[in-house]
């Protein structure tokens, strides 16, 4: 069958290659038909060779980790029937497994002996078909056809929401301004999940965009090309940018009492002017707290899709700007002015 393939660690070694069919590597597996993957950054970062690792074994490692698929065949006894949508969760525990991985909290593995498909060891989803266990498996509803494979991404930033949530559980008063820094896929997804919240939501974004600025709109957000627009200092910033320079000035900019969630990668590029001491003094002074937050487990993949159940009519779909047929990969991963999503379709 074919796959979107590529070596890691190589540039320009991105290409449509006939791999061997999936072989169910439990008896629990399901067979599952490709019908979208979702690009983003990392993908970006593994095709220019600067990430990602193939199985053991292997040269070559297929592509994708944001997935959308309908299920082929699924084992007796399975929750799952042919025909039903479905999304693979990425990360695989460790195999010792840590206690984070042996709870189920594979995104917080303490060891990084885990693997994720698509990513680091194992084949991601960007094949005509794959083999799922049913306990990464995350059903998806048949009205999600068009835009579920937007799953993925909704779980980082449900993952991020709720570290937040639990911070600000503790505290006395309840927050209310929220900033997200970046209007891509993950900021457009931050914002729609802060605003669920009933955060008061800004979104900056670093050149307008016509497209991005109805959606924040549509959310009822501020969209935002200069920090100082803002009024008043955030207590809440979800950074999805990674840029190093937005990042020292958000936690700079936060308020007192100032939460900073960190959900980007620089990806080695970016440099800011930054003194140590100053940041330190600054934080201390007004008890922030920054951190920084990879990847979802399970609970976050519901909590995503239940966000994505309750997103605006049009706004989800609205994120999709170019669905591209994978033999188009080439063109998919260049950057066009006004995308936000792009994805490739099996037919
Ligand atoms: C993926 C995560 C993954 C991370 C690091 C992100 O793009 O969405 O699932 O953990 O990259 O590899």
């Amino acid at each position: 069958m074919r796959a979107l393939t590529v070596e890691p660690g190589k540039k320009e070694t991105l290409a449509i290659t006939d791999v061997a069919d999936p072989k169910s590597e439990h008896p629990d597996a399901l067979l599952v038909k490709t019908l979208a993957i979702g690009l983003c950054g990392t993908d970006r970062e593994i095709i220019e060779g600067g990430h990602g690792s193939p199985p053991a074994g292997d040269r070559n490692l297929v592509l994708g980790h944001e997935s959308l698929g309908e299920v082929l065949k699924a084992p007796s006894g399975s929750s799952f029937k042919p025909g039903d949508l479905v999304a693979g969760i990425v990360r695989r525990p460790d195999p010792l497994p840590c206690q984070s991985c042996a709870a189920g909290e594979w995104d917080m593995c303490q060891n990084g002996e885990f693997t994720e498909r698509g990513i680091k060891g194992a084949h991601g989803f960007a094949s005509e078909r794959f083999t799922l266990r049913e306990r990464f498996a995350v059903a998806v509803p048949k009205e999600l056809r068009e835009t579920g494979v937007l799953l993925e991404p909704a779980s980082i930033v449900a993952k991020a929401w709720e570290q937040i949530d639990r911070i600000v559980s503790h505290m006395p008063y309840r927050p209310r301004r929220a900033l997200v820094t970046g209007a891509g896929p993950i900021g457009l997804l931050a914002a729609l999940m802060g605003v669920q919240r009933h955060y008061d939501v800004s979104v900056l974004d670093h050149a307008r965009n016509d497209n991005k600025l109805r959606l924040v709109q549509e959310l009822g957000g501020h969209y935002l090309l200069a920090m100082q627009q803002m009024s008043g200092a955030p207590e809440i910033v979800v950074e999805c940018t990674g840029a190093a320079q937005v990042v020292i000035d958000v936690c700079r900019a936060s308020s007192r009492n100032g939460i900073v969630c960190l959900t980007g990668i620089a990806g080695g590029h970016g440099s800011a002017k930054f003194s140590a001491a100053s940041f330190n003094n600054d934080l201390v002074l007004e008890n922030d707290i920054v951190f920084g937050t990879v990847n979802a487990n399970r609970r976050h993949y519901q909590a995503g899709l239940e966000a994505l159940q309750r997103a605006p009519k049009g706004f989800l779909e609205s994120m999709l700007t170019r669905r591209l047929p994978v033999e188009r990969f080439a063109e998919a991963f260049e950057k066009k002015p006004g995308d936000i999503k792009t994805t490739l379709e099996w037919t």
